[in-house]
């Protein structure tokens, strides 16, 4: 799928699912930008691949504006955008858990997609056509237990978000869904678990998942990719699971 002539905008585009989702981007062709807020990481991954580096914290409103306006002075369009910066935390069971945790994880999955979304948005009006991607996750189906109470309310908002937005903008030619990964392979996966445990932890997903294997950043990026092409003309208001089957699956033993 070429994508040569296309533009297109991914927050958390420094590391994991984003990384990969702009460097494939990238390799398709497209002029890309990658925001993050770890000014060297977006940098060391916009310079290897040729994509523009744009920092800013998503939950920002100016900071998110500015970078925008970065955008528009390089490439003079949008096309298309991956709203997919996110934290988790383990929260704990929520009647132990602070507003100031929850209020943080809110404040950069929801917010930020929010702010993200609506900047991206007002390109694509403009434009008069476009495709939002925002990435979710399967909690927003299936809570996997654990206390990550504000996490999975912030992916549950964001996958009714997309169906809100999927209605409203469909007129104007502008589609947006949802992909939502399951248990992948970056950075996020494993920010909270002691080092000891990563690969007892590991072989555990893999026996549980029916495709036996944690997700790579790849394949989410290349299910981002799809509902970003023309190819996905028809599709909006999906939420695109990328799980390797984990949601299909009960947990009965019988
Ligand atoms: P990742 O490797 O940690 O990438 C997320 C990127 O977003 C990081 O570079 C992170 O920077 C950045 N970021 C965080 N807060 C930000 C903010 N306020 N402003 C700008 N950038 C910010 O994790 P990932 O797994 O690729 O996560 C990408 C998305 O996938 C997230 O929305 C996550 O919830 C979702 N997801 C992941 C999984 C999984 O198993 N990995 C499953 C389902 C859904 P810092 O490192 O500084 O925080």
């Amino acid at each position: 799928m070429d994508l040569t002539g296309r533009v297109y905008a991914v927050s958390g585009g420094g590391s994991g699912i984003g990384r990969a989702t702009v460097e494939l981007l990238r390799s398709r062709g497209a002029d890309v930008a990658a925001l993050d807020r770890d000014r060297s990481r977006v940098e060391g991954v916009a310079t290897a691949c040729g994509a523009l580096a744009l920092v800013a914290d998503v939950g920002d409103e100016e900071a998110v504006r500015a970078a925008f306006a970065t955008l528009d002075e390089r490439f003079g369009r949008l096309d298309g955008a991956l709203s997919n910066a996110g934290i988790a935390r383990v929260e704990g069971l929520l009647h132990t858990e602070t507003a100031a945790s929850w209020d943080e994880v809110i404040r950069v999955n929801l917010r930020g997609t929010f702010l993200f979304a609506r900047e991206a948005l007002a390109r694509m009006v403009k434009g008069g056509r476009g495709s939002l991607v925002c990435t979710s996750s399967v909690v927003s189906t299936a809570a996997i237990g654990g206390g990550t109470n504000a996490y999975t309310a912030s992916k549950g908002a964001i996958t009714a978000l997309v169906r809100q937005l999927a209605v409203d903008y469909g007129p104007m030619g502008i589609r947006i869904n949802a992909v939502a990964p399951g248990a992948t392979d970056t950075p996020l996966m494993w920010d909270t678990t002691p080092q000891d445990q990563v690969e007892p932890i590991r072989t555990i997903i893999n026996g549980a998942v029916p495709m036996a294997r944690l997700g790579s950043p790849l394949d989410v990026a290349h299910a981002v990719a799809w509902l970003l092409s023309d190819e996905a003309a028809y599709v909006t208001g999906a939420e695109l699971l990328v799980d390797g089957g984990t949601n299909a699956k009960s947990t009965l033993p019988v």
